[in-house]
């Protein structure tokens, strides 16, 4: 049975477990405020191909949902609490975010975990683009986690979190 919570989206995001700049990064890319390519390139004539992956043009959707290369930060995110990470689009990730998790801190902790990957794929698309140095997956998923460890150390241990998602696996809408 699905459990409606009575906050817009980026309210979910707002919580104890989330660091400030990936909320905000958040609020932004759910209120499609990120200047994307495909938004700079409505007034001027760019390049809009995707950075991370070089086949596909940079849309939000694309960028955070659809792009291989953030699929994998997210993929690797997802394995890190043993929780299947396969929402491709936007809106079965808003959906998922709200509405995927009865147990509040298990979603909060979720939440966190998600904008920090939306902030980083943000991150590392514009070192691509203004510094020329780019980073895999992987090397971002190490910071992720040491990032996220620090901050949820006296909130909760991920150890504690993967017993409690084993135990009760997200059924989310496709
Ligand atoms: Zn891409």
């Amino acid at each position: 049975m699905e459990q409606r919570l009575a906050f817009p989206l980026h309210k979910q995001i707002w919580n104890s477990a989330s660091i400030a700049k990936h909320r905000f990064t958040f609020w932004l890319m759910s209120h499609n405020r990120l200047r994307t390519k495909e938004i700079v390139g409505r007034f001027q004539d760019i390049d809009n191909t995707c950075i991370l992956c070089n086949c596909a043009n940079e849309t939000r959707d694309h960028l955070f949902f659809m792009c291989e290369w953030s699929k994998q930060l997210i993929e690797l995110l997802g394995n890190w609490i043993r929780l299947e990470m396969r929402f491709f689009r936007y809106t079965n990730w808003t959906r998922w975010i709200r509405y995927g998790f009865r147990d509040k801190k298990r979603h909060q902790v979720v939440a966190a975990m998600v904008a920090a990957g939306i902030y980083n794929i943000w991150m590392e698309r514009n070192r691509r683009i203004f510094t020329n140095q780019a980073k895999s997956p992987q090397q971002i998923f190490v910071l992720v986690k040491k990032e996220l460890s620090y901050r949820f150390n006296g909130y909760f241990s991920i150890d504690t979190l993967n017993n409690v998602f084993i135990a009760d696996r997200v059924q989310a809408e496709l």
